[in-house]
């Protein structure tokens, strides 16, 4: 991989982690994988906003079946790097989850609290599977063990921003991941 990246999007403090070639590779492997164990069936695909959405956008055009999206949105960082713990829903789904084969799509699973946090509420809710899809996964930082079904890549723990992610807003449009340097 590469360190350093040169792009118009480039600011000193940000090194490249994983290009975005590298990204789009790996999550065509999770749709195909996603697609064989969904056959015949329509999942729901809900994305966990506003970080996954850059990835729910390219995972589900990865996934050659019929399916359903919703989107929900739980409170996270506000400018700081690291999480608080608390875990609220902001924006909830528009569709009833009765029924449904429900994957959870996050950007990254850092202490999984909000993972586990909208497992055990959505359990609740009478699916009839859930499953939990993440681009990336910071082992070293896991307060509560959540199981990942779909996981793109592990990463050390470091802040990371880009390809939804962001540092205060920021960096979103980013088309890698990338680390803020201190
Ligand atoms: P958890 O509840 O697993 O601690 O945190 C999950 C959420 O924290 C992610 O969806 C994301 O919003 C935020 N988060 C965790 N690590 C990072 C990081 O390295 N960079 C950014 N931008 N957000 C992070």
């Amino acid at each position: 991989m590469e360190n350093t990246n040169e792009t118009e999007f480039n600011n000193a403090r940000l090194e490249v982690l994983i290009p975005a070639d590298v990204l789009q590779a790996r999550i065509r492997e999770m749709g195909a994988e996603i697609a064989k164990e969904y056959a015949g069936k329509n999942p729901l695909l809900i994305c966990v906003l506003k970080g996954a959405m850059v990835f729910m956008a390219d995972l589900i055009r990865a996934i050659d079946l019929p399916l359903t999206i919703d989107f929900i949105a739980v409170s996270s960082y506000g400018a700081g790097t690291r999480s608080t713990g608390e875990v609220r829903i902001v924006k909830d789904l528009d569709h009833p989850l009765e029924g449904h084969d429900v994957i959870f799509v996050e950007d990254i699973l850092d202490t999984g609290l909000t993972l586990s946090y909208l497992l055990d509420t959505f359990r609740a809710r009478g699916v009839a599977s859930v499953k939990l899809a993440a681009l990336l996964n910071k082992p070293e930082r896991r307060k509560v063990e959540v199981h990942l079904d779909y996981k793109g890549f592990d990463i050390p723990d470091k802040f990371v921003v880009g390809y939804g992610l962001d540092f205060d807003e920021r960096y979103r449009n980013l088309p890698y991941i990338g680390v803020v340097r201190p």
